[in-house]
């Protein structure tokens, strides 16, 4: 296998400005209109803390996607599953985490099955609902790779509904975006499903 590659880089340009020192302040102020006491020593360092937690959840890592030509002519799904990721809720600031299962159709090009996780990581740094986490990646796969199809089904528990609210401990949603061929083509739509679905009665 070549690797001559087109190397599609995900670059900064979403990169948000992280104020260190304004979330700091946010963060004791919370705290104070909840009712602690900053000053106490045991929360002390707990603004210091509460920013530096935000600011990596925050900041995607860029990578390099190294992509590969197909040079064998591979042409069935590529799927891995089971891939664990953990993002953080717009509407509460709490986490939502699981596991994403990501099936591409190859076209001309490949990419190396460490990337796929990648991609969801790098998605999942940002202020996020899961149905747009499901999408960005879909879409980011099919404009770098330009495969003949795409699957992704994310499955994550969201603190915000477990914890509190409705509190169904575990309970799980379920999104997925099918694109080309996993989506239109019935065989390779109930292929991918079956490859997917799988994993969640096994665990
Ligand atoms: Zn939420």
């Amino acid at each position: 296998m070549t690797l001559n590659a087109t190397n599609g880089r995900v670059n900064g340009n979403r990169q948000r400005r992280i104020d260190h020192g304004a979330v700091e302040r946010a963060a004791a102020d919370l705290l104070r209109a909840l009712g602690a006491d900053v000053d106490a020593g045991a929360l002390e360092e707990t603004p210091r803390r509460v920013a530096d937690a935000y600011a990596e959840l925050l900041t995607p890592q860029p990578f390099r996607a190294t992509t590969f030509p197909n040079d064998d002519g591979y042409d069935e799904l590529i799927v891995a599953r089971s891939i664990p990721f953990h993002s953080l809720c717009m509407h509460h600031l709490l986490p939502f985490h699981g596991i994403a299962h990501i099936g591409y159709l190859p076209g001309d090009r490949i990419i190396g099955l460490s990337k796929l996780g990648r991609v969801v990581e790098y998605f999942s740094r940002d202020l996020q609902i899961q149905e747009r986490l499901t999408t960005q990646v879909a879409g980011w796969l099919q404009r770098e790779l330009e495969p003949k199809g795409v699957g992704v089904v994310l499955e994550a528990e969201h603190l915000c509904m477990s914890l509190r609210g409705v509190q169904k401990l575990g309970a799980k949603t379920v999104t997925s975006a099918l694109r080309g061929a996993v989506r239109d083509d019935g065989r390779t739509r109930q292929e991918f499903l079956a490859l997917t679905t799988r994993t969640s009665h096994d665990q």
